[in-house]
C-alpha cells in the first residue's frame, strides 16, 4: 500500500516578505481580510504582526482539491495536491455562515493562524498559509495521512483489540511534547484537546491540531464565556460554574485521552444527557478510581494518569513533569515501533470501512 509521507515535503516557506510579488501586496481592495495585524488575501498572508515574518510561496490556484478528510465544528477539511510538487496538503475551509457566528468563527480561525504561524514543533501540525477565497477562509496545513486518534481508537474497538501499553505510552509521550511546546514556548492553552484533534501520520508522528480555540493564557477568561466546545474531554474546573481554566485543564484532557486508549472506551459512563456527563466529571470520583481501570493499568502508568486526572487543577503535574515520570523511563526501554502499529491500524480501518481512508492523492 503506497503511503504518502508529508514529512520533509518541499512546500517551501520563505523567510523573507519579499517572497510575494508586488501584485500580492496590492490586495487591499480585492477582498482581502485585514484582522488583528494580519492581511489575508487571495494570494495568502501578505501582512502579519508576527516577528518571524515568514510568508509562504504557496498559491491557491496551485492547489488541486481532492476528497473530504473530515468535518469539524466550524470547518470542512479536504485533501489537496500542491500541483508544482505533487505533494499532499490538507485544506481547512472555514464554512461561510449567514448567522452571527461567522464573525466568531473567523476570529477563532485567525487565532489558529496566529498560534500555528510561528509554531516549530514536530508535534504540532504544520501550517503553510492562509487564503481568503470566495468569502471563506482557507488554512493550508500539513496533511496527516493516518487520520486522527479518534479513528484509531474506534478502529481498535471494532477490531476487538486492546491498544498495547507501549503504543499508548508513545502516543502520550508525543502528545506531551506538543503540549510542552504550546504551554512553554507559546504560552497557549489548547482548550479543545480530544482524540479528533490528535493527528497521526504513517511515519509514526503524533501531532496536536485544531488550535481554533487555543489562545494565550492572559486572554483565557475573555474567550471562556464565548466558546462552548465538546464537553467530554473538558476538565472539571472548566465544566463547573467557576469556568476558570488554564494549562492544568489541558493536562486533564490529555490524561483522559490516554486513559481511553488504555481501557478501550471513553472512561466515564456514556450519557446522552449533557448534564449527567457534566455532573459525573464535576462531582464524581476521577475515572482512575474505577476498579476495572486499576486492573488494566500498570501501577506506574496508573499513578501518572491518576495525578493528571486529579480533580483539583493545582494537584496535577504540568506537561514537563509528566514527561519525566518514572513510567516514561520504563517506556523508553520498551521496544515498540509506533509507525508499524499506526500503519496496521490504517489497514484495519480500510478493511472495516466501505469508504476506505485514502492514503493516495
Ligand atoms: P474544526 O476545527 O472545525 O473542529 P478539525 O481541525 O478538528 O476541524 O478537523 C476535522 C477533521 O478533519 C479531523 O478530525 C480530521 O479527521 C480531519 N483533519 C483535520 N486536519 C487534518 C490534517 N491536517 N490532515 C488530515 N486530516 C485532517
Amino acid at each position: 500500500m503506497p503511503i504518502n509521507k508529508p514529512r520533509g515535503m518541499a512546500l517551501r516557506l520563505s523567510t523573507s516578505d519579499h517572497a510575494h510579488s508586488s501584485d500580492d501586496n496590492a490586495m487591499s481592495d480585492t477582498g482581502s481580510l485585514a484582522v488583528g495585524g494580519f492581511n489575508i488575501g487571495r494570494h495568502g498572508i501578505t501582512q502579519s504582526p508576527l516577528s518571524v515574518g515568514e510568508i509562504s510561496s504557496l498559491r491557491l490556484d496551485q492547489l488541486h482539491l481532492g476528497h473530504k478528510l473530515g468535518r469539524g465544528n466550524s470547518s470542512r477539511v479536504y485533501l489537496a495536491s500542491h500541483l508544482p510538487t505533487g505533494k499532499p496538503v490538507a485544506i481547512k475551509i472555514l464554512q461561510p455562515s449567514s448567522d452571527s457566528s461567522t464573525a466568531e468563527s473567523v476570529r477563532l480561525a485567525l487565532n489558529e493562524v496566529r498560534t500555528v504561524f510561528q509554531a516549530r514543533s514536530d508535534h504540532l501540525v504544520s501550517f503553510y498559509d492562509a487564503f481568503h477565497h470566495e468569502g471563506s477562509l482557507h488554512l493550508v496545513l500539513e496533511y496527516m495521512d493516518a487520520g486522527s486518534l479518534e479513528n484509531l481508537f474506534s478502529t481498535m474497538v471494532r477490531a476487538n483489540e486492546m491498544i498495547p501499553e507501549a503504543a499508548v505510552g508513545q502516543l502520550l509521550w508525543q502528545m506531551l511534547q506538543g503540549l510542552i511546546y504550546l504551554h512553554r514556548e507559546k504560552r497557549a492553552v489548547h482548550r479543545d484537546l480530544k482524540p479528533a484533534n490528535v493527528l497521526l501520520n504513517a511515519s509514526g508522528f503524533v501531532k496536536l491540531s485544531d488550535f481554533g480555540i487555543s489562545r494565550s493564557l492572559d486572554e483565557t477568561q475573555a474567550l471562556a464565556a464565548t466558546y462552548c466546545g465538546t464537553a467530554q474531554y473538558m476538565a472539571p474546573e472548566r465544566l463547573s460554574e467557576s469556568g476558570v481554566y488554564g494549562y492544568p485543564s489541558d493536562v486533564w484532557s490529555l490524561g483522559l485521552i490516554t486513559l481511553e486508549g488504555l481501557v478501550g472506551r471513553y472512561p466515564y459512563a456514556r450519557s446522552s444527557n449533557h448534564f449527567d456527563l457534566v455532573n459525573s466529571v464535576v462531582n464524581g470520583p476521577p475515572p482512575t478510581e474505577d476498579a476495572d481501570v486499576r486492573r488494566v493499568l500498570s501501577p506506574d502508568l496508573w499513578d501518572l494518569l491518576n495525578t493528571a486526572l486529579a480533580k483539583a487543577p493545582h494537584e496535577r503535574p504540568d506537561a514537563t513533569q509528566m514527561a519525566r515520570h518514572s513510567f516514561m523511563q520504563r517506556l523508553h526501554a520498551m521496544p515498540f515501533d509506533l509507525a508499524v502499529f499506526i500503519r496496521r491500524s490504517v489497514d484495519l480501518q480500510q478493511q472495516q470501512s466501505s469508504e476506505p481512508l485514502s492514503l493516495e492523492m
